[in-house]
């Protein structure tokens, strides 16, 4: 047994029993179990029984907010109120995502201040900060004052986050990683508030991912999701808007880091219509919505004519080169493989997860932290969802440094059909 702060004894197993029986926590004890955690008393063992209990059992939206509180306090905060028109945006996770590169340089160049702190990829998931680190000499790690001046200066900065915010989400989160506790609203909702209210911005677009490809499956978790973490903004001031958008499909065409990149550049350079530049207008005018105080289809109007001018495209080119980034030489893989579809119809259906974890086995991704990345490989989709291919077309391109043999079950993420299906929806629901 062991004392909390105030001196009063506290003892994990009483608090894990108290959980599996489906019982509320009291503030002291989830102040006593952030902090243990965070400080090593409690071990990782004793902490993952609690987290799987808390999947099983769920916690009361008091309890989220207190949870929230508590990580949050557990490292600094961004104090970004130097800056005018802030506003930040998250994705909940998913393939292909590469929106903030495309959706930071809209805003930017609308007036909106973008200081966006970003992660690494886990998993068939890809992360912002290794996409620009695909892009050579990129600098991702900036001091906060380097950071802060940038937005002043051109209005968008993107750096990896400091190893001091929010480390209990960073502790929570590796264990949650590898005990099959990740999928709990309760403690997604305090993972993402606790580092977005560090982050420092009071105005947040949240992209709510849905389906096979994300880390959420069903609509009905993705609205409970949505409306926690607009509590939790409320209670902290934070004016919150979560688009609830399809993962059932990857986003664009394109999936790996600097391929990712490429596809940015397309879609900037109005060069590529489809759902990817869709999302982005969408995100977009809510962010610029929210941050300029501005009515949602004048801010729509403005984000169309931004990417339509080019503006867009330019701002992009005046982040990357303010950030020491070089777009010429983008990495490529040494090898390229055209897979061919055996069969003729329209592509009704795209396994996002399949391709996800594809890509992450061409090089693309990291199963532990610490794997390094082949910044060239990935998968470019030749076709998508909704077109007609003909057998013996090419389906996809594999890109990677790898030397690959034949595999028939490669073609398994595509469902292709005589009759075309009906159109998937990209944004299911908005809620603010
Ligand atoms: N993204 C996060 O930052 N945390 C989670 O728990 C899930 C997605």
């Amino acid at each position: 047994m062991k004392r909390n702060k105030e001196g009063e004894f506290m003892n994990i197993i009483d608090i894990i029993n108290k959980k599996r029986l489906g019982k509320i926590l009291t503030e002291k004890e989830i102040e006593y179990i952030v902090n243990g955690y965070v400080n090593g008393s409690i071990p990782d063992y004793q902490m993952s029984s609690l987290l799987m209990a808390i999947v099983l059992k769920k916690m009361t939206e008091h309890e989220i907010i207190l949870l929230t509180k508590y990580m949050l306090e557990s490292g600094d905060r961004i104090d970004l109120s130097s800056l005018e028109h802030v506003v930040d945006k998250h994705s909940t996770g998913g393939v292909g995502d590469k929106t903030t590169l495309i959706i930071g340089p809209i805003v930017a160049s609308l007036g909106c201040s973008v200081a966006k702190m970003s992660g690494k990829g886990l998993g068939h998931t890809g992360g912002t900060i290794d996409k620009l680190e695909s892009i050579p000499k990129f600098k991702v790690k900036l001091s906060e004052k380097e950071f802060i001046d940038n937005v002043k200066k051109i209005g968008i900065s993107i750096v990896s986050q400091t190893s001091n915010l929010v480390p209990a989400d960073k502790k929570i989160y590796a264990l949650r990683d590898v005990t099959g506790t990740v999928e709990s609203n309760a403690l997604i909702a305090s993972s993402i508030m606790s580092k977005k209210i560090a982050s420092g911005s009071k105005n947040l677009v949240i992209d709510v991912k849905v389906g096979n490809g994300a880390l959420i499956k069903t609509k009905k978790d993705a609205k409970e999701l949505a409306k926690l973490m607009i509590k939790i903004g409320k209670y902290y001031g934070i004016k919150v808007v979560c688009l609830l958008t399809n993962m059932d499909v990857p986003l664009g065409n394109n999936i790996g880091n600097s391929l990712e990149i490429q596809e940015v550049i397309d879609v900037l350079k109005n060069n590529k219509k489809g759902n990817l530049r869709d999302l982005c207008i969408e995100l977009s005018s809510y962010m610029a919505s929210l941050a300029l105080n501005m009515d949602y289809k004048e801010a729509k109007l403005r984000v169309i004519y931004s990417l339509e001018s080019g503006e867009a495209y330019k701002k992009f080119k005046e982040f990357v080169r303010n950030q020491g980034g070089n777009l010429i030489f983008l990495p490529k893989s040494r090898y390229t493989y055209e897979i061919k579809s055996k069969e003729s119809g329209y592509i009704n259906k795209i396994d996002a997860l399949s391709l996800g974890k594809l890509s992450m086995n061409l090089g693309a991704g990291r199963m532990n932290l610490t794997d390094s990345l082949d910044y060239g490989a990935g998968i470019v989709l030749n076709k998508n969802i909704g077109d007609y291919i003909k057998k013996d077309e090419t389906i996809m391109t594999l890109h990677t440094n790898k030397k690959l043999k034949e595999d028939n079950n490669i073609l398994s993420a595509f469902k292709i059909e005589k009759k075309r299906g009906e159109p998937s929806k990209l944004i299911y629901d908005v809620i603010s």
